[in-house]
């Protein structure tokens, strides 16, 4: 029951989502998840991102979703890190591999969360365009609820460049 919110209120989450091993199966697969775990989801575009700090590995897809939860931050959190463990880790041989998906809280209502485990919003989510642009794409007004800013005026301080739009989300 302290996993559920009071009164089953559901609040709207931001999840970003992305892979760049396999991202095409293991994209599909964490939005199977994620679109179980949320009701009334929606999916930014699909988008191809060059790698920002270690460049030397292959490109990322990535995108946001939207949903509705009546799970706690914290159970939510639970819940992405089995998704990652099901679709992001490559078999090879007898050790795991590299994780291959990633799934990260960026916003829980306008909640603002400093556990040890889990801080939301995520904090990079304004350093990073192929953030931003998703999130702004399903939300062009949307804020920042620790700033009071929109996170379409950090995305028009950043460098342009680097993340292409694929397509539609399925
Ligand atoms: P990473 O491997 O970089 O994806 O980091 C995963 C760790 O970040 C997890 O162990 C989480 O506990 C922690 N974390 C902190 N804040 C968040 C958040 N908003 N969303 C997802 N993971 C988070």
């Amino acid at each position: 029951l302290k996993n559920r919110l009071k009164d089953n209120d559901l609040e709207k989450v931001y999840i970003g989502i992305g892979s760049n091993l396999e991202p095409d199966k293991n994209m599909a697969g964490g939005l199977s998840e994620l679109y179980r775990l949320l009701t009334d989801h929606r999916c930014s575009s699909l988008y191809r991102t060059e790698p920002v700090g270690k460049t030397d590995q292959p490109d990322f897809f990535n995108a946001v979703v939207v949903g509705l939860t009546s799970l706690s931050p914290l159970k939510l959190l639970e819940k992405l890190h089995q998704i990652e463990r099901r679709y992001g880790r490559d078999r090879t041989g007898q050790r795991w591999g590299p994780r291959t998906l990633d799934l990260d809280i960026l916003l829980f209502g306008k909640r603002i969360l400093n556990e040890q485990d889990l801080v939301v919003p995520h904090p990079e989510i304004k350093n990073r365009t192929f953030v931003l642009i998703p999130l702004t794409e399903l939300e062009p007004g949307i804020m920042d609820p620790k700033s009071g800013r929109t996170f379409l005026s950090f995305l028009e301080q950043l460098p342009s460049g680097g993340v292409y739009r694929i397509g539609p989300c399925h």
